[in-house]
């Protein structure tokens, strides 16, 4: 684990073309990236890891068409935010409460491990951060993540 000072934008810009081959090209992904800097420090692997998670879950979610937004917010409260926005099937209010629970996966056998949101969990907190998700059955779902902001970063 080797944390350091860097910017959110930074990282997820980065990573834009990895998350279009990713998602695929029926799904339109627009990536709103607040022109303020986003300084935290971390480590940019499991950043990435975070951002990947929630991406790949979105991808899920929408079958194969619809549009992924991914955003951040230079400062809220002394946090920089990061939210991931699907079009996807959403979650009801039952499933919602299980989702960070390791295993814990409705998708077919072989196809989810259920550990992807259980690792951003602890990622998050570990990093004194929070996550919280926003859902709707069949309007899709957001997922935000609030990290402290700080670092200063290039
Ligand atoms: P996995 O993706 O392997 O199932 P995760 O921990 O990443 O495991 O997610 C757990 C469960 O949370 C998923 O199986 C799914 O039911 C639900 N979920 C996660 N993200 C979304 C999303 N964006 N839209 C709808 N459901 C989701
Ligand atoms: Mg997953």
């Amino acid at each position: 684990l080797r944390p350091k000072p860097m910017d959110l934008n930074t990282v997820v810009a980065e990573m834009e073309t990895l998350l279009a081959r990713l998602i695929g090209e029926q799904i339109d992904m627009a990536l709103e990236l607040d022109p303020a800097p986003c300084p935290l420090v971390a480590d940019r692997s499991q950043l990435e890891q975070v951002v990947m998670n929630l991406a790949i879950n979105a991808r899920d979610a929408m079958d194969g068409r619809g549009k992924l937004r991914i955003a951040t917010v230079a400062n809220d409260e002394g946090h920089v935010r990061l939210s991931v926005t699907d079009t996807g099937t959403g979650m009801d209010a039952e499933t919602q409460t299980k989702i960070f629970e390791p295993f814990f996966t409705t998708k077919e056998e072989g196809k989810g491990t259920g550990l992807g949101l259980s690792t951003v969990f602890g990622i998050v907190h570990q990093s004194g951060g929070r996550i919280a998700v926003d859902s709707r059955l069949e309007r899709g779902t957001t997922f935000t993540i609030f990290l402290p902001r700080g670092g200063e970063a290039l």
